[in-house]
């Protein structure tokens, strides 16, 4: 080969070639950057907060180290994600991570997670269909990801803030049996149980009773951008319930980490799947009162803040992050699509940009 040809082969290959060819972005719903960063606060743990008694929790998740404490709850994030990936979100460290949409509560957030930007007429959890095509429709649109695209949840809004009817990706919200794709017995199994078990919310179901299906559906459909809501996060704390919402945040790292270890041993997704894993909305701060926390809204201040972290082949391992300019839930949709090899603030304009340090180095 000529000299010349090699030379020119060589400065115009890619010095990181884009390896992410599969994505699962994964939702704990409400899931406070308290308990993410700092673990279970031990002046949470009273009768009011239904955290009594304490013993069993403290047992559980509680260590003087702030380290310790937190890699308790959620070992996947403080073990894995913290460093193979990147955590950002810690406004102990100066990292902070906010919603840009004023309201603070569930589908204006997934709406800002998926579409890029704050929806001005979508203000609450109304049953209204998205009027905006998320990252998510805008990549099923494309041949090679045309009936590779799926979501899972545990709330009946999930196929509104998808545009399930319009985008024809399937949305599985956790209580209707999921009837699409390549089923197997267990998924079956999973269907009567979910009929058979009783709601304790009344537009929600078990976070089991999603999770468990979604991964089952994983394995028989490889698809290759995939949703995980698990609600029970948000459930249990409007019931300002802290003990449930520990385990819950403690179950979903746990479902986090088991799909991550199923990646790593499927050949589809084996050294090509990122996960983003992130939260919908804050929550109420001490500042707010001692029952805040139950609560998230426009009025409660602290409700903006949220965290975000990334794991994958392209991503640099930066570990939990410090000292950064602000990143927005906005950012994320554009970010999958980098990841994915895809440009969406070309087709949706009003889309923030991806969050730069989390995309291969060029
Ligand atoms: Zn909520």
């Amino acid at each position: 080969m000529p000299k010349l040809l090699l030379l020119i082969l060589l400065f115009s290959t890619p010095l990181h070639a884009q390896q992410t060819q599969n994505l699962f972005l994964i939702i704990p719903d409400g899931l406070r950057w308290q308990e993410v960063f700092r673990g279970m606060d031990s002046s949470m743990l009273t009768k009011e907060n239904k955290a009594e008694p304490a013993a069993p929790l403290r047992e559980a998740f509680w260590f003087e180290d702030l380290e310790a404490r937190r890699r308790a709850l959620m070992p996947f994030l403080w073990t894995t994600v913290a460093t193979e990936g990147q955590i950002y979100g810690n406004r102990d460290k100066n990292a902070p991570s906010r919603v840009t949409n004023p309201y603070h509560v569930s589908y204006p957030g997934y709406s800002e997670v998926i579409c890029g930007f704050a929806e001005f007429s979508i203000t609450n959890n109304t049953k209204i269909p998205n009027p905006n095509v998320s990252v998510f429709e805008f990549l099923h649109a494309k041949p090679n990801f045309a009936g590779k695209v799926a979501a899972f949840g545990t709330w009946d809004t999930y196929p509104y803030i998808f545009n399930s009817l319009r985008s024809g990706i399937l949305v599985d919200d956790g209580i209707a049996p999921l009837t699409r794709g390549t089923l197997t017995p267990t998924i079956e199994a999973i269907n009567t149980l979910r009929k058979e078990t009783p709601r304790r919310w009344s537009s929600a179901h078990f976070d089991s009773l999603s999770y468990r299906a979604a991964r089952e559906w994983i394995a028989a459909n490889t698809p290759r951008l995939c949703f995980i809501g698990l609600g029970e996060t948000d459930e249990w704390a409007h019931e300002g319930d802290y003990a449930n919402y520990l385990k819950a945040a403690h179950r979903s790292d746990a479902y986090i980490r088991e799909l991550w270890d199923f990646c790593q041993s499927h050949p589809t997704y084996k050294g090509t799947t990122t996960f983003i894993i992130t939260t919908d909305h804050g929550r109420g701060d001490h500042d707010g009162g001692p029952t805040a926390w139950f609560n998230h809204n426009a009025q409660t201040p602290g409700c903006e803040a949220i965290w975000i972290a990334i794991l994958g082949p392209d991503t640099p391992a930066l570990g939990e992050r410090r000292d950064t300019s602000e990143v927005t839930q906005a950012q994320i949709a554009a970010t999958i699509a980098a990841l994915l090899g895809e440009d969406y603030n070309a087709a949706e304009p009003r889309a923030a940009k991806p969050i730069a340090e989390a995309l291969p180095s060029r």
